[in-house]
């Protein structure tokens, strides 16, 4: 693979970052992941515009030209040759020696991006059988609507749930459903679309925002609240969403199966709508 650090493109057993990058040694540091079909980006913009977000909630004051990072991006994908697949964008606040204060303002950020080649990205089996969950608690820190790479705890979940035989969990707090370890998290009750809320608890998913539009788009009930683990398992239709697995069934949660145990005729419908829609809107 050829990947891309620091103004240079370099096979990626040439690309290095200092140990004293501040993304390693503090998780100081912002990153984004997009999805690449028919060798084109889906929803360039929004990443863009949310890692913006991300940096400023910070005070990550380094400039990035997203012109220049999307013709990074489209670069990244021609010379590795992706069909589908995923692009990874990191973004640190540079390397300094050890400190917790933030280095000075000029201290160059970090920026890597590499590919992650995926070959039928949009046909994945798991949208025909669905997925199952678990639930853990939520044990994050308070701003998770801000996308670093404090990324342990979605990976001890992720852990959970394989060492309980499913495909991945749902956190909770104070009773609530939060959100999946890298995904937005649905239920569908008598024809209602139900989501958490945007706040600090929860990413604000780049696929939830477009997946909701297309719901009200179709006349379909979206209410955004929390929802409870009790709420999920009566429900008759769950799922996720993330740029990586776009729109996906969640057939069980804690081993109890959710409405018929198959992938619903909603979640079924946003995929679609979802899948037909970015596609169109790819750059
Ligand atoms: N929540 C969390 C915790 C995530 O890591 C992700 C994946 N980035 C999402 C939600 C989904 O966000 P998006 O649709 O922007 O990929």
């Amino acid at each position: 693979r050829t990947v891309y650090v620091n103004g240079d493109y370099l096979p990626e057993d040439q690309a290095k970052v200092s140990i004293f990058d501040r993304g390693f040694l503090f998780a100081d540091g912002v990153y984004e992941v997009t999805s690449v079909l028919d060798g084109k980006l889906i929803d360039f913009a929004g990443h863009a515009k949310r890692l913006q977000r991300s940096m400023d909630e910070l005070d990550m004051t380094a400039a990035i030209d997203m012109d220049e990072l999307l013709e990074i991006h489209r670069e990244l994908v021609r010379v590795n040759d992706i069909t589908d697949g995923l692009i990874y964008l990191q973004v640190t606040r540079g390397a300094a020696d050890r400190d917790f204060l933030y280095p000075a303002e000029d201290t160059p950020p970090t920026v890597v991006l590499f590919t992650q080649a995926k070959p039928g990205l949009a046909d994945s089996p798991m949208a025909e059988t669905g997925m199952k969950v678990v639930t853990i608690p939520d044990r994050r820190w308070g701003r998770r609507d801000i996308k670093t790479v404090q990324l342990l705890y979605p990976s001890m979940g992720k852990m959970e749930a394989k060492a309980q035989g499913a495909d991945d969990a749902w956190m909770v707090e104070e009773g609530a459903v939060t959100e999946g370890t890298s995904n937005n998290a649905y239920i569908v009750k008598d024809g209602v679309i139900v989501t958490r809320h945007l706040g600090e608890e929860i990413l604000h998913g780049i696929t939830r925002k477009a997946v909701l539009a297309f719901a009200r788009e179709a006349q379909m009930k979206v209410d955004e609240r929390a929802f409870t683990v009790e709420e999920a398992l009566a429900a008759d239709e769950a799922f996720v969403t993330s740029a990586s697995s776009f729109v996906m069934p969640v057939v069980s949660i804690d081993g109890q199966q959710i409405g018929t145990g198959t992938p619903g005729k909603t979640v079924a419908r946003l995929r679609e709508i979802y899948l037909e829609e970015m596609r169109k809107a790819a750059v």
